[in-house]
């Protein structure tokens, strides 16, 4: 029999327990008083026991690695902000290379596999509300960037538990920085590439001159570069990140110059050279470049217009905000970072997270209940498929009035995955004999074609991207004539450039891992209130490390 490692096994129960250490200090407390336990879990009462799992779980945040602790301090210059803690990203390689045999051939074989390139470097920033999803408190939100390596084999990118911490935030405290996300960004850069700032230009642990990682088969070491590749998030975290002001203002799109909204448009009947969200003619786009947008970021701030109006006017002209201490005002950085090519549209959020899938699906459904079909026609159809297990079950709520808005749909995107293909079936099963409807299904067949390339994997959906391209513009086109209009959102122009995003990265990324992450980090959150950020960045590493 092995011997028995109390602190091993401490890590281990805190890693699986999804209550407070308090909860489970007070568990193993009565096990060991009713003899259920023939080892002492360290301390005779509830709180020496809860002293010893607190150390236990700061005991890999605590880890010692060639290029420093794992966790460590950075000063964010607020008062709240001057020792944020976060996951050193070259420590956290180099131990989980140390630790885990799995993962250092994982890292040897993907850089064997790419040649002398460097990784690419993708970003992931989020925000997140722990506790009641319908009670939500939104003075706990936490911010959580997590990140990866592109070129990572795609099983590890759709994996939640590969994807590493980098850090969590409370958003109240990030509302403090001059720039809120964008300089935590910037922050987070200068981590990976610290020789692009003031602080130390010859860093050991900067991505771009390499770091060393173990090698579990050889013995020897893995060297490993990396590039940025990008930012992934929803359309919100873009325009914080990049301080433009895409959603919602005159000009939706940042990649494209002349696409402005409607009403923007409808001002400016006579122009030839603006576009608005209907035109899905790509080769109409005027495409900005990152040199404009550093030249529109200076601009903006060397104006110093102190008039708050003129200040608004200009921004909204031009599709930026101020950002004096934003990531793209750095010039040191400018070096690494490219706006328009690490601008990273992600699927899940184009297509079923609030996207386009979404309001298409009401749409089309507002069309067959005005041909007579009833919510309750489509349940019953709904409810006699059954779907692969990995999917779940069909729930007949999803056709329910109470889900269906008038351009969008209350369900969450795991579901539209499964609602599409049943609304897809209906549409060629039973509505087949309204002729009028011909287009829609039409329409609709194009998107869960889109849909169905994406849902094939980051890296196998490479091999359709001409495909995809060419459904997408379809789709597009059809869609604004069957609709009239109707439901043109943002996310349709964008959806045309997920392909161009791909190719720029290497891979069709979707959120969907980083999501399911989020529910570590809210468990995580539901028991800390004091030290926040320490204790459940402690527990995060804890847990990943598991
Ligand atoms: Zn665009």
């Amino acid at each position: 029999m092995a011997p028995r490692d109390c602190k091993r096994v401490r890590r281990e129960l805190l890693a699986e327990c999804s209550g407070s250490k308090s909860s489970l200090a007070g568990i193993l407390k009565k096990l060991h008083d009713e003899s259920f336990l023939d080892t002492d879990m360290g301390g005779g009462s509830v709180r020496m026991l809860r002293k010893n799992l607190q150390v236990a779980s700061e005991f890999y945040s605590k880890a010692s690695t060639m290029y420093g602790t794992l966790v460590q301090t950075i000063d964010l210059g607020t008062p709240s902000l001057s020792k944020w803690e976060y996951v050193h990203p070259a420590a956290y390689l180099r131990l989980l290379s140390e630790i885990s045999p799995g993962f250092s051939a994982m890292m040897a074989e993907t850089v064997a596999s790419i040649g002398h390139r460097p990784l690419k470097l993708v970003l992931y920033m989020d925000e997140c509300t722990p506790g009641n999803p319908l009670r939500a408190d939104k003075a706990r939100s936490v911010q959580s960037i997590y990140w990866c390596f592109a070129d990572w084999p795609q099983w590890a990118l759709q994996k939640s538990s590969v994807w590493l911490l980098l850090g969590c935030m409370r958003s109240s405290l990030q509302a403090e920085l001059p720039e809120g996300a964008s300089t935590l960004l910037h922050a987070v850069l200068r981590m990976f590439f610290p020789s692009c700032s003031a602080i130390g230009n010859q860093n050991r642990s900067d991505f771009r001159h390499g770091i060393f990682l173990k090698n579990g088969t050889t013995g020897s070491d893995t060297y490993v570069t990396a590039a940025f590749a990008g930012m992934i998030g929803d359309l919100k975290a873009h325009c914080e990140v990049w301080c433009c002001k895409t959603a919602g203002a005159s000009k939706p799109c940042m990649s494209c110059k002349n696409v402005v909204t409607v009403d923007f448009l409808n001002r400016r009947l006579s122009s030839e050279y603006l576009v608005d969200l209907k035109c899905g003619d790509m080769r109409r786009f005027d495409a900005t470049t990152d040199d404009e947008v550093y030249a529109i970021t200076d601009r903006l701030i060397n104006a110093g217009i102190d008039n708050d109006t003129k200040r608004k006017e200009l921004e909204q002209r031009l599709g930026f905000k101020t950002a004096p201490h934003g990531l793209l005002a750095d010039h040191a950085v400018r070096e690494i970072v490219r706006p328009i090519k690490h601008f990273l549209r992600d699927w899940m959020h184009m297509l079923v997270s609030h996207g386009v899938a979404g309001t298409e699906m009401a749409l089309v459904i507002a069309a067959l209940r005005q041909k007579g079909t009833t919510y309750e026609d489509l349940q019953r159809y709904a409810i006699g498929f059954r779907m692969p297990k990995a999917l779940g079950k069909i729930s007949k709520t999803w056709f329910s009035k109470g889900m269906v808005n008038k351009d969008s749909l209350k369900t969450f995107a795991g579901e539209q995955l499964s609602m599409l293909p049943v609304l897809m079936a209906y549409m060629t099963d039973i509505a087949s004999k309204f002729e009028d409807l011909a287009d829609h299904t039409r329409c609709l067949q194009l998107l869960t074609d889109i849909v169905g390339i994406c849902a094939l994997g980051p890296h196998d959906a490479m091999q359709h991207l001409n495909l995809m391209q060419a459904k997408c513009e379809q789709h597009h086109a059809l869609f604004v004539i069957v609709y009239k209009g109707k439901g043109v959102k943002p996310k349709l122009h964008h959806l045309l450039h997920l392909v161009e995003d791909a190719r720029d990265v290497g891979c069709m990324m979707s959120c969907f891992a980083m999501e399911r992450k989020h529910r570590v980090v809210k468990k995580a959150s539901l028991f800390a209130f004091r030290n926040f950020e320490h204790t459940i960045t402690a527990d995060l590493v804890n847990k990943q490390v598991q």
